[in-house]
């Protein structure tokens, strides 16, 4: 697998993802182009059922797009099977859901660790000075249940950076928290972004984060473009 550090993180080139067959076909993403550089932190928005998880299945290569083409990193995903799939978003794929999907039984610290077990080509983070970085080493010996949702959401996103990925995908990270939380952690992911070169797309509802971001996509009708600050004011609840 070929990479090189001047090619941009994400490539989306004219994909189209329907869902479906025969009649009962849905486009859930229609001619999308979408490059995101290394360090670069997206945001993207959009009402329920535009097509946004869609959008990051395919980034995250977990579905394969209908027509057009996907790179992450410079690969090519078209040429892969499913093994090399698999060993690309090991190496290249770090994914944060709406509530930390952290497991159960395990200390935050072990949170950390346990994908390095998975084994990865390049050297891992240390995983006490990542959670140091998130603000968790505090509670580093907690279980998720003995965490707040901020907190949870902090160790998440540790334990998706944990590997080094180029690629952070983030799916309504601030759903489960308040306000200044919410803030907390996009700024967060701003700063991984821009400190650790980690190229993010965050899927988002939430338009008082959106000031972290370096831009702002919209989805509507599987069709994505350039959102302007305008819109984003004009679509904000009074
Ligand atoms: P969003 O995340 O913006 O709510 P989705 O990407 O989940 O949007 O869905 C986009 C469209 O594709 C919707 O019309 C949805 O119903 C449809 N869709 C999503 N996943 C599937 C699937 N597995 N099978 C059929 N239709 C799907
Ligand atoms: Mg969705």
């Amino acid at each position: 697998m070929t990479t090189t550090s001047t090619e941009p993180s994400l490539v989306l080139d004219s994909v189209t993802l329907v869902h479906g067959d025969g009649e009962e076909t849905v486009t859930a993403l229609d001619d999308v182009h979408l490059t995101v550089a290394a360090g670069e932190f997206v945001a993207v928005v959009g009402p329920s059922g535009s097509g946004k998880s869609s959008l990051l299945a395919i980034a995250g290569a977990l579905v394969p797009p209908t027509s057009g083409n996907v790179r992450i990193s410079g690969t090519d995903l078209s040429g892969l099977n499913r093994r090399q799939l698999t060993r690309l978003r090991r190496d290249h794929i770090g994914f944060v859901f709406q509530s930390g999907n952290l497991v159960p039984a395990l200390t935050a610290i072990d949170q950390l660790r346990l994908p390095l077990t998975f084994g990865k080509a390049g050297e891992p983070r240390d995983p006490a000075a990542l959670l140091a970085e998130v603000g968790m080493t505090h509670r580093a010996d907690r279980r998720p249940h003995q965490l707040s949702g901020g907190e949870r959401q902090r160790v998440g996103i540790a334990r998706a950076l944990i590997t080094r990925p180029s690629l952070l995908l983030v799916d309504e990270p601030t759903a489960a928290l308040d306000r200044q939380r919410s803030q907390e952690i996009v700024g967060l992911l701003a700063r991984e972004a821009h400190q650790h070169g980690v190229a993010t797309v965050m899927v988002t509802h939430d338009h008082n984060v959106l000031h972290h971001c370096d831009r702002v996509l919209e989805m509507t009708d599987g069709m994505l473009a350039e959102h302007t600050p305008d819109t984003v004011a004009s679509s904000q609840p009074r």
